[in-house]
């Protein structure tokens, strides 16, 4: 029976890199996405036709609880099982420090930080019914350590991210082993508006001298989701190419 793998805000970036990856390595995958309609329903189609597995596109938001209950529910009907969940979807805002403001803080936080937990507690409790399942985090480098002050709330949300990984490998103990990705800089749309001598500069303090490809983050993922991980639990792996 094929393992089934819920990537949130997949239709796009990261995402879209893992969940392919996923269905590369013969998953039926969960697209899971709030706004990107026709990105999601077009990568179902590629993903089914490339390694003929099931792809399901399920539109929601992961920081409204109801939403998730639905989507949940909805997987459960479709693949009776979840037995990996990478909690991906994430909003970073660009704004000055004295420009940001509490709304700022509470939207990256729900979207970042609460979102996962919502996520991890319907799906959690699924995978403990089958005693198994493996929960991977997306934070950032930005979580560790502190960069840069335009980037405050967001920073906080990924270190968040961390602490959360920590107490859900508790909460979930012995059956769910729970990971954390933490990349640097990727090549992604979230990145695509910050200004070319920030990137020129950035780019220079990375041993690499360049920024991820998605799926270089989408590997160590999976391979955390994989067999070959089972003794990997409660760890936060770094993938930032030196910097
Ligand atoms: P992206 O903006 O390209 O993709 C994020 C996806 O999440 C989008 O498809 C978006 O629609 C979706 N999303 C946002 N809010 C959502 C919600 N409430 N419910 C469902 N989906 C939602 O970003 P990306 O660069 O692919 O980032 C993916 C993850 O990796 C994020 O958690 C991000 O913080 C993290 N990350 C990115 C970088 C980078 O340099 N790009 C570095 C470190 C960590």
């Amino acid at each position: 029976m094929n393992k089934v793998a819920l990537v949130t805000g997949s239709s796009r970036g990261i995402g879209k890199a893992i969940i392919t990856d996923f269905a590369k390595k013969g998953y039926n995958v969960v697209i899971n996405y709030i706004k990107e309609y026709n990105e999601a329903e077009r990568l179902k189609e590629k993903l089914e036709n490339e390694y003929s597995i099931r792809a399901l596109t399920i539109k929601a938001d992961v920081s409204n609880e109801d939403e998730v209950q639905e989507m949940v529910a909805n997987i459960k009907k479709e693949f009776k099982r979840i037995d990996v969940l990478v909690n991906n979807a994430g909003i970073a805002i660009d704004k000055e420090f004295e420009d940001r403001t509490v709304e700022d803080w509470k939207r990256t936080l729900s979207v970042n930080l609460i979102a996962p937990f919502i996520v991890s507690k319907y799906v959690g409790n699924e995978m403990l019914k089958n005693k198994s399942g493996k929960i991977i985090n997306i934070s950032s480098t930005n979580g560790i350590n502190a960069f840069f002050p335009t980037s405050i709330d967001y920073d906080a949300s990924k270190a968040g991210v961390i602490n959360l990984t920590h107490n859900l490998a508790i909460q979930f103990a012995p059956y769910i082993n729970v990971n954390c990705v933490a990349p640097g800089w990727v090549n992604t749309d979230m990145n695509k508006e910050l200004p070319k001598d920030l990137i020129e500069e950035e780019t220079n303090r990375i041993y690499k001298k360049r920024f991820a490809e998605p799926s270089e983050i989408a590997k160590v993922v999976t391979f955390l989701a994989s067999d070959d991980a089972d003794f990997i639990n409660d760890e936060i792996i770094k993938v930032d190419g030196g910097y």
